[in-house]
This record gives structure tokens, sequence and C-alpha cells, in this order.
């Protein structure tokens, strides 16, 4: 699942391209008449949703794209944000497309030059955004002098969410967003914060809290391995025994393993690519995430990479630098 640093590459692209420009239209063939799973009631798999949202968003302006924890929040004219999830294999990419009645499905123009979109990982494009340039602006866009070009939701689970919330109501109470935990890289997130958070969950094992996205929000499975591998701390090790000096450096640890992935364009060991449709290289990095059977890389360690689940979701930590009596 893309985590903050693979949430972050995705907006920053977005960033560039997307301010200024007009939704023209949106595609979507996941809608369903009467969805029946209450997690996709008010998303784009809600065929009487679909209809509304393609009537709101039509002929509105992005005004810009921003981040919270793993959301992207695209933010249009009429006081409206559009709200992405893009959950367990969802990417978002950006190029010329074009439709196919018969196939009812979308594939990369033949003019589309670049061919990192036709990657078979990018094929599975279940949400389409057509957009255009206000003739009378200058866009500073890969695709300056282009009519029309696509925002595509790639996404081969199909479990990841598109949705329209009021600008005013995106962190009211009750709200998606307003039950998040801090941003783990904002600058006043400091030690004496994280701490003041993970001491909500003392009796709880580290692991599952750091993914806790009420406690900190935009930890996922990958990072969360590589930070405790980075701090010596067992997976397992409960909060409330984790010692001063291990927690500031699980802390100096999680800033510096998500500034790490953002640096390399996140993390592609699953599906996550891109706007562009290019993988990010933090995967040849890791030091504990999915190196089962591998000698830890930790100068003059001597252990190795073992693999155990966590209440449904797997850890992976040194048997040796991160022992659990290893206090
Ligand atoms: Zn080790």
């Amino acid at each position: 699942m893309p985590e903050l640093p693979e949430v972050q590459t995705t907006v920053a692209g977005l960033q560039k391209i997307l301010p200024r420009l007009v939704i023209k239209d949106v595609w979507t063939d996941l809608a369903k008449k009467n969805q029946r799973i209450p997690h996709f009631k008010e998303t784009l798999k809600d065929l009487s949703f679909y209809q509304k949202f393609r009537r709101e968003v039509s002929g509105k302006k992005v005004i810009s794209v921003e981040r919270r924890a793993k959301n992207i929040l695209i933010n249009i004219s009429g006081g409206k944000t559009i709200l992405i999830h893009m959950k367990m294999t969802g990417h978002i990419m950006v190029g010329k497309y074009s439709y196919d009645k018969k196939t009812n499905s979308w594939t990369p123009a033949p003019d589309e030059k670049n061919l990192a979109l036709r990657d078979p990982f990018n094929r599975f494009i279940h949400t389409v955004f057509t957009l255009t340039s206000p003739r009378t602006t200058s866009r500073p866009s890969p695709y300056k002098g282009e009519e029309e070009f696509h925002l595509v939701f790639c996404d081969s689970r199909k479990f990841g969410t598109v949705k329209l919330v009021a600008r005013s109501l995106l962190y009211a109470p009750g709200s998606m967003l307003h039950a998040l935990g801090p941003e783990p890289l904002d600058k006043n997130f400091t030690f004496a914060k994280f701490t003041e958070r993970l001491s909500k969950k003392l009796n709880g094992k580290i692991k599952p809290v750091l993914l806790d996205q009420s406690i900190i929000s935009g930890i996922g499975n990958i990072y969360s391995d590589e930070m405790l591998w980075l701090a010596g701390i067992n997976p397992r090790a409960l909060v409330k025994d984790i010692p001063a000096v291990k927690m500031k450096k699980l802390y100096a640890g999680m800033k510096s393993v998500l500034a790490k992935g953002i640096d390399f364009g996140g993390d592609s060991t699953s599906d996550y690519r891109d706007v562009q449709g290019v993988p990010g290289k933090f995967s040849y990095h890791h030091k504990a995430y999915r190196m089962t059977g591998k000698r830890c890389s930790k100068p003059r360690c001597t252990g190795g990479i073992l693999r155990i689940i966590i209440g449904a979701r797997s850890a992976h930590y040194c048997s040796v630098h991160q022992r659990l009596s290893n206090k």
C-alpha cells in the first residue's frame, strides 16, 4: 500500500501539472447500481454518486493539490475537494489516453511518447479525468500545447476510493481526515510530541502502534519495518518497555527513512508508480522489509532478517540487534 513517501511523490508530481487546468469529464467502469459495500458508498464506485460527482466536477478548475496522511486532496473551484485514497495497489498517472468504445477501456494514445505509461503495471485503468487547459493561460506543464489529456487512476485490486467533500467540512468532527494523527515529517512534530502520541498506546506492540493512523499518520508496513530496524527495536516490543534512548533513535529513524523514501521517489515493491508511470527506487534500499533470510546489513551485526506476523500484518526484523530482550 502506498505510504506517506509514495503519496507525497504523487502529490508533488500533480502539483506541477494540475493547477489551473479544467476538468472536462470523468469516466469510471467501477460504478455499481445499489453499491452494497458500505466503504464504497459515497465514492465513485456508487453509481448514483458517480453521476452526481460527474455533474459537480465537470467544468471546475483545479486550484491546488495537497497531501494529508495517505490521502490526495485535489482542491477545485466551487469550494469542493476531490479526495483520493490509493489503498492497496492504486496509483495516479497523467498522460494522453484514448478510449476504445468496443472494449470500454482506456490505453495510452498512439501519440503519447511516454513509454512508461505502457508498463504492464499501468494497465488497470478504472477511472479517468479528462483535463483541458484554459486557452488564455500558459501552462507550466509537460503538456503545453496539447489540447486535452488525462489523469488516470490505475488500480489492479480496485480498493482505491475517490470522493468529493466540501472544503469547509474536510476536517470537521467525524470526517475521515479529522481522526488522523499528526504528520510525522511536520517540523512541529517534535520528539516530545512523538512520545506523547505513542504513550496513548503504552501497552501496545510498537509495530501496530506505528501503523495506527490515529496515532501518527502516513506510516505503513514498509517504512515501519525500516525505522524499527534503524532504531534496533523488536516489532513486538511493548511501547512502555522501550527505553528513552531507543525512542530517540526511533524518532530520528522515522524522520530519516520517510525523507529517504521521498528522495527515492517512493517504493515500488508493490504496484506503485509515480505520475509519469515510473517505479520508485526505495525498494532497492530495504534493510528489513521483505529481506527475510538475508544477513543483517548493519555493520558488525551477525544477525539475519526474520519475518513474523503481528495482528495479521507481517513484520521483518533482525534476529540479533532487534532481539526482544535487547532493551
Ligand atoms: Zn542486525
